[in-house]
């Protein structure tokens, strides 16, 4: 894996996480955030991490962040924050900027000042947490459009010992099986309609929304 530099601004539990993951891969992370508590917690796990208002372009350009392959803005609550960095860290040059947005406003105006990645973690977590509530064996829920989801789910004892063919699959549900990880580890990657299916296998199924509820609710009979 390449070793990356990342610049982290906002440290709080989202940002905060996202620098944890990307030390604990080796990435180098530069971490920026306007309040002097939060520099010094992350001082003890990173070297790089500077008490600064990332909306002062000066200070971010003396920084040395335009050096960066990466920046993430996880500033969420105060928007004017988060979209004046954003429109700053691509004013300096940053071939990558990644945002958070906290609503579909925020997103529009972030796609507006140019940044070129957008998550929303609460509203996708939201969403994966009631599917999973809802589903007792759903695993994974991936809205991968506003039409069209992947899901990872375990076989239920009504599929044991069936062939994709003889469940009909397809027809009936109409979504497909991308792959199928058997308990002991081993995976399928796209399975032939008569490859065999036991409880607790786990499936990755796509189709669009419409079709992946109507599964979901076939695996709660
Ligand atoms: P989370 O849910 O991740 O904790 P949040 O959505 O509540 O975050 P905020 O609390 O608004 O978002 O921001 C996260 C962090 O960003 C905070 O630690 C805050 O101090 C920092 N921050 C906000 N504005 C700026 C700024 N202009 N410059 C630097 N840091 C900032």
């Amino acid at each position: 894996m390449m070793r990356k530099q990342f610049v982290v601004i906002g440290l709080g539990r989202f940002g905060g996480s996202v620098t944890r993951t990307l030390l604990s891969m080796g990435h180098e992370v530069m971490g920026i955030d306007k309040d002097e508590r939060i520099v010094q917690e992350f001082a003890s796990v990173m070297t790089e991490v500077f008490q600064a208002d990332s909306t002062d372009e000066n200070l971010m350009r003396k920084l040395g962040v335009r050096n960066m392959d990466h920046a993430i803005v996880a500033i969420g609550e105060d928007l004017q924050s988060s979209i004046l960095t954003t429109l700053i860290l691509k004013d300096l040059g940053l071939r990558t900027v990644t945002a958070k947005a906290t609503s579909d406003y925020h997103q529009r105006m972030l796609e507006g000042v140019g940044a070129d990645h957008i998550v929303h973690p609460e509203r996708d977590t939201g969403i994966r947490v009631a599917h999973q509530v809802t589903s007792k064996n759903m695993i994974e829920y991936v809205e991968l459009s506003p039409e069209h989801s992947l899901v990872e789910v375990l076989a239920p004892s009504t599929f044991n010992s069936k062939t994709l063919k003889t469940l009909n699959f397809r027809a009936k549900y109409g979504c497909s099986v991308m792959a199928i990880r058997r308990k002991r580890g081993e995976l399928i990657v796209s399975p032939y309609a008569d490859e065999v299916i036991f409880e607790g296998d786990m499936l990755v199924v796509i189709g669009n929304n419409k079709d992946i509820q109507r599964f979901e609710r076939a695996l709660e009979d």
